[in-house]
């Protein structure tokens, strides 16, 4: 993905409640603390509106560098623990990140002794393969930078299960489940770290109908077909793709996407000035992430970038 802009005309609503909602809803489903995942600032929604909403709900934070961390100023805001999940930084100095209350994910043993005084975490490869140690070197960086927590980013209970393995150690707190394995309690360790569910359901995203047309032969770049459309100020370089949304009530689809704009069905009720929901109730990511194809994670961090954004609490 590239980096997208808003576009004026698309409002981006996010339901800080169901935010929260959300959260409690994991925490008593699983009974272990939990971080949330604030990355890539949180998904596209804006980690500094994020953090203020749960900090007093959750148990940390997760990011993936430093200074997402610092950007959003986490620890001053929140005085809740900061997990950097990515790749420390390559100075491997441990100052910024005690300084910013930041735990550094670690995965060799020269990150782990340069790290050390930061109380660092390591990361384990239980199958992803990348910026994770390797099961057989566990043991020796746990050692090397004094580590009593790891991870792994897991999606199947397998992994879960390797993790335990290659630590095998009672005095080292474990965590793997992200959002995919919140429905599997043998995955729940000592913490969960979900991000796509937290932001399950808190967002809209919507535009409005720029024009209405009854086509007069094959229309758009493609020659597109259909007896009537309407046109609106959204397009790929806002994220927009081809796809479903919803036009007073009922599911249409967008017939083509161009730069800063696109076509959609409608019918003749559908006017200029009426909403056309691009994210929503009746249009989750879920679905169009079947749709685009992709994840559900990046159909939520492209619309909700597509906009202005605008809170509810
Ligand atoms: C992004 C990420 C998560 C959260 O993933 P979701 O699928 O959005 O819940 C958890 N752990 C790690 C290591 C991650 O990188």
């Amino acid at each position: 993905m590239c980096d997208m802009q808003p576009s004026p005309n698309v409002r981006v609503r996010i339901n800080l409640a169901r935010i929260k909602q959300n959260l409690q809803h994991v925490k008593i489903q699983t009974g272990v603390p939990v971080y949330a995942v604030v990355k890539a600032d949180a998904y596209g929604l804006g980690a500094v509106k994020v953090a203020e909403a749960i900090k007093d709900i959750t148990d940390g934070f997760c990011v993936f560098r430093l200074k997402e961390a610092i950007d959003a100023q986490l620890w001053q805001r929140t005085k809740k623990r900061v997990i950097a999940l990515g790749p420390p930084e390559a100075r491997l100095d441990p100052i910024p990140y005690i300084e910013q209350g930041v735990t550094p994910a670690v995965t060799t043993v020269e990150q782990a002794k340069a790290l050390r005084a930061a109380k660092p975490i390591l990361c384990v490869d239980t199958g992803m393969q990348r910026f994770a140690c390797p099961p057989e070197q566990v043991a020796e960086v746990l050692s090397a930078g004094d580590i009593h927590e790891a991870f792994t980013h897991g999606t199947r209970i397998e992994h879960v299960e390797k993790l335990k393995k290659s630590v095998g150690r009672s005095d080292v707190k474990l965590h793997a489940a992200a959002s995919a394995l919140l429905h599997e309690p043998a995955a729940y360790l000592d913490a969960v770290r979900p991000g796509a569910a937290l932001y399950d359901g808190a967002v809209h995203v919507s535009t409005r109908l720029a024009e209405v047309h009854e086509s007069i032969g094959p229309a758009g770049y493609s020659g597109f077909v259909a007896p009537r459309h309407g046109v609106i100020l959204a397009g790929y370089s806002n994220g927009l793709r081809k796809g479903v949304c919803s036009i007073n009530g009922k599911t249409r689809n967008i017939l083509e996407v161009g730069m800063q704009s696109a076509f959609v069905e409608i019918d003749e009720c559908d006017k200029v000035g009426d909403e056309v929901v691009l994210l929503g109730e009746s249009n989750p990511e879920t679905l169009i992430a079947e749709q685009w194809p992709c994840s559900s994670q990046e159909v939520l961090v492209t619309l909700a970038s597509s906009g202005v954004r605008v809170y509810e609490s």
